[in-house]
């Protein structure tokens, strides 16, 4: 089966500062360093890492075109990439020496995907494939209406957390997953807890205390595998994308969950973002 992402890709860029510069202020950063990034992108680096096969929906800009290169090279399927005019996606992330960081975030490309490019890409869907998208693109509400449709399982990360969006979104969706601080936002926001929307299957994951399957009105909460943590960005992302293409292969929910967890274990233990997402056998051998 495929998993399509629909999905942002952004550049990252990262600059070393002695410290957050002030308003009106100036200063040189000492390192610069680029990436692949997005939730998107992690997410569907993540599953095709699994091993799954995932076909990415979403765009960039021509001064992005190594970025969907990338992906290719980390084997995701890229054909329904389109290239935009304007600028790609891309997050300006100032981080000081104490870890403090500062990220200005332009949606670029991403936010001008369209229904046609997802339609194009999805008539190309089989029965059972699934159909992920996160909130750093637009048109969610068409991909999910017409995933559905077409017999796709559909899934909804709800990161980072758009108030307003979700209510319209319930009624096409197979999957939820979000994290904590989401969640509270949807209580916040729906006044009732994410398990209660009537979604067959929800996770909530609670960083280094696991995270939480919540199907037919019960609760199982899996612990996280231990980690020594020294960059949690990704983490949400990578366990994502494990979690799916394992549930992709046909893996009882327990073991893609188990599968996902040591992914983002191993992820938390390092520096980036899908560039050091890990491999299949990396997390077997954990
Ligand atoms: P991100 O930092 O990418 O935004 P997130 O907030 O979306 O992450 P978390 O709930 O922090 O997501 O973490 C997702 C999963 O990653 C957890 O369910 C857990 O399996 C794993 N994880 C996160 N932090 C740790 C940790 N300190 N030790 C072990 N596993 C962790």
């Amino acid at each position: 089966m495929t998993i399509w992402n629909l999905g942002s890709i952004n550049v990252d860029n990262f600059y070393s500062v002695p410290r957050i510069p002030g308003p009106g202020e100036t200063i040189a950063s000492t390192e610069l360093s680029m990436g692949l990034g997005g939730k998107g992108a992690n997410m569907s680096v993540a599953a095709a890492r699994a091993g799954a096969h995932v076909a990415h929906i979403g765009a960039v800009g021509s001064d992005g075109v190594w970025a969907r290169d990338r992906l290719t090279e980390f084997g995701v399927d890229t054909r329904h990439i389109g290239v935009l005019t304007g600028a790609t996606g891309h997050a300006n992330i100032m981080r000081d020496t104490e870890g403090e960081n500062t990220i200005v975030l332009y949606p670029g490309a991403n936010a001008k995907i369209s229904t046609d490019m997802i339609g194009a890409a999805i008539s190309g869907a089989e029965t059972g494939d699934f159909l992920l998208f996160q909130n750093e693109t637009g048109e969610q509400g068409f991909a999910a209406e017409t995933g559905r449709k077409l017999g796709m399982r559909v899934a909804y990360a709800v990161a980072p957390y758009v108030p307003g969006r979700l209510r319209a979104l319930v009624p096409f969706l197979d999957l939820l997953i979000l994290n904590a601080v989401e969640a509270r936002q949807l209580q916040d926001e729906l006044g009732v807890l994410a398990g209660e929307l009537g979604i067959e299957n929800v996770f909530v994951t609670h960083g280094a205390d696991g995270c939480d399957w919540i199907t037919q009105g019960e609760t199982r909460r899996f612990p996280a595998h231990p980690a020594i943590p020294v960059d949690t960005t990704g983490a949400g992302d990578t366990f994502t994308g494990y979690l799916l293409a394992g549930l992709d292969r046909g893996h009882p929910v327990e073991e893609a969950i188990d599968l996902a967890s040591r992914a983002a274990a191993l992820m938390v233990a390092r520096h980036g973002t899908a560039d050091v997402i890990p491999d299949l056998r990396e997390v077997l051998a954990l």
